[in-house]
């Protein structure tokens, strides 16, 4: 039995939000091999209460993540001296740092997309066969070929995600992204896009149509809306099926045509990755946008009747307490529906964590328990790094300014649960 475990995140609103869909497709890879699989959902556990969930296998994978990585290392040093077996990690963390002391606890250390590797891994395993320590595969480019996420595996009627007051469910189209925005590590999928076909993608929503009768999805992928004919033909393909979903897009690609076609194809709300309101901060970033495209993006995209939900960033070397301003002025000028921020965090793999100085970066803390992007439920985000424009204490002050302006500012449109009962936000 291989026992593939998720990560509690107790610093996250609400872990149980979404499915680990990438445990449950490397889940259905196993699988279609003929590998006896389970997935340990720790999500909703805290720091302890995980541990009698952990059942004796033969194998363990552990994902893992920047912020949460301290409890993954945990779990795989409960699971040696409980049952002593062979623990694998793979994921954004072990990817980007793979050297790191922490992860010596792991046998094996998976880089980048794991499902080759981890098949790699199981077969070695059960055939007595030894492969290196760090095993990293090549991107697979024919993603068709991969099988549809074991959903399965987990109960899907635990996690929260709904849209307009019905359970959604999480896919994913492509991975990978050709953009270089310099907050972005893209080690995990690859600095080039890979897609599914339309095709592919209609018929995994055929089928979870048919086992589950849920109909609505959220698109993880950041290169859903890349290309205007994709989006064509999915909603060509997709006209009939009564779908609903919400995905993310590029400011600077689409059209009013396009926004059009995604509404008509069952789009009721589209992301866009604002990051700021100032341009002098989105050249920093090397986003590629400008803040007038995005302006333009906003409306047109409101016209053709979809909401829109800009993701900001906060702190991002270079920041100060004026861009901070240009931001929240963008969001009331812009009239968006709805807004996040992030806490700027220098995630390994990404420029700035591997170039500070060259941002400007004074002070850099290596605790990577403190790699949150949100406050967290007990406000501390916001304090990893310093640069000469504003320190980690300065930085947090105005997260905490930002987050007084979300609660007082009115939002529209379709929202978590999380947002009202927890955040205490207003939504029309
Ligand atoms: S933030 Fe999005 S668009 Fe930018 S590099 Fe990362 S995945 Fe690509």
């Amino acid at each position: 039995m291989i026992d593939l475990i998720r990560v509690p995140d107790p610093t996250c609103i609400d872990d149980l939000l979404d499915e680990p869909l990438g445990l449950l497709y490397l889940g259905a890879s196993l699988d279609e091999r003929g590998h006896d699989v389970r997935i340990t959902n720790l999500a909703g556990h805290d720091v302890d209460s995980w541990k009698p969930e952990i059942k004796e296998a033969d194998l363990y994978g552990i994902q893992l993540y920047t912020p949460t990585a301290h409890i993954g290392i945990d779990i795989a040093k409960f699971i040696k001296e409980k049952f002593d077996k062979p623990v694998i990690c793979g994921g954004a963390h072990p990817t980007a740092l793979p050297e790191l002391e922490d992860l010596s606890v792991f046998d094996k250390v998976v880089l980048s997309e794991g499902e080759r590797s981890i098949v790699g891994i199981a077969e070695a395993h059960k055939k007595g066969r030894n492969l290196p320590r760090v095993v990293k595969s090549e991107f697979i480019e024919d993603l068709d070929s991969v099988p549809f996420p074991a959903r399965g595996m987990v109960d899907m009627m635990s996690f929260h995600r709904k849209l307009e007051g019905e359970r959604s469910f999480g896919i994913i189209g492509s991975r990978g992204c050709n953009y270089k925005c310099a907050f972005c590590d893209r080690s995990l999928f690859g600095s080039r896009a890979r897609f599914r076909s339309i095709g592919n993608i209609v018929d995994e929503i055929k089928e979870v149509v048919s086992e589950y009768d849920v109909r609505n999805f959220e698109f993880f992928d950041d290169m859903f809306g890349a290309t205007k004919k994709r989006i064509r033909e999915f909603a060509e393909k997709t006209r009939g099926l009564n779908i609903k979903y919400r995905c993310n897009g590029r400011s600077d690609v689409l059209d009013k045509e396009v926004y059009e076609s995604l509404h008509d194809s069952g789009c009721r709300m589209i992301c866009f990755g604002i990051d700021s309101g100032s341009q002098r901060i989105l050249d920093l970033m090397k986003k590629g946008t400008r803040v007038e495209q995005n302006f333009e993006a906003i409306k047109t995209a409101q016209s053709s009747g979809l909401n829109v939900m800009g993701y900001f960033i906060a702190g991002f070397p270079g920041e100060t307490r004026e861009t901070i301003r240009q931001s929240i002025d963008f969001i009331e000028k812009s009239n968006i529906d709805q807004a996040q921020f992030y806490t700027f965090i220098p995630l390994p793999g990404n420029e700035v964590y591997k170039n500070p100085e060259k941002f400007g970066v004074t002070k850099m803390s290596k605790d990577y328990k403190d790699y949150f992007h949100v406050t967290g439920k007990d406000g501390r985000g916001g304090r990893v790094i310093e640069t000469k424009h504003l320190t980690s204490d300065e930085l947090h002050g105005e997260v905490v300014e930002i987050r007084k302006f979300l609660k007082s500012h009115t939002w529209r449109g379709d929202v978590q649960d999380y947002y009202k009962k927890d955040l205490g936000y207003n939504v029309e």
